[in-house]
């Protein structure tokens, strides 16, 4: 009776654990998922906010000339932005040279990029966009480096970098 009645007590405690540790884990999912909040600008807007080629990029899918951009030679430590709304999209050691005349980086920062496929090109590709605002990046492939294999090819447009401050 009393070994029926420990195993009991042991099942509730059991039962109550599982239910903190889903409860603790549940608002800190919904608090990532829910801590980029989307902007939403007109296009008359985001012309005042962009210059004409930010634009084409992030707002009509543009790409800029391969070579075109001073990011593409950038190897100071910093955190490279979404030239439209700020958003922390990838980290210095996140880039690498991949010598296509693009900056590129094997990932990006959590949740900050969503990607479609795009259908431009004979061969689809995959888009991906800033998912604060959702201003066209790049394209990723998979011909990237270890430990990803990915191939985050970005516009240096598209990015506003913000180097460390040597402290
Ligand atoms: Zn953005």
């Amino acid at each position: 009776m009393q070994k029926a009645l420990k195993n009991q007590k042991s099942r509730r405690l059991f039962l109550l654990t599982s239910f903190v540790t889903v409860l603790s884990l549940t608002p800190a999912r919904m608090a990532l998922a829910q801590k980029i909040e989307k902007l939403v600008l007109s296009d008359k807007e985001w012309r005042m906010k962009l210059t004409e080629k930010q634009f084409k990029i992030l707002r009509k899918e543009g790409t800029e000339k391969p070579w075109s951009s001073p990011l593409n030679d950038e190897k100071r430590e910093g955190v490279y932005h979404c030239a439209g709304c700020d958003l922390a999209l990838f980290t210095s050691e996140m880039k690498y040279d991949s010598g296509t005349g693009w900056p590129s980086f094997y990932t990006h920062i959590e949740d900050a990029l969503e990607t479609k496929l795009d259908f431009k090109l004979i061969v689809p590709r995959t888009e991906y966009h800033c998912a604060r605002c959702g201003g066209h990046q790049g394209h990723v492939f998979k011909d990237g480096p270890e430990p990803t294999g990915q191939r985050w090819c970005n516009n240096g447009e598209a990015l506003r970098f913000v180097p460390h401050e040597k402290g």
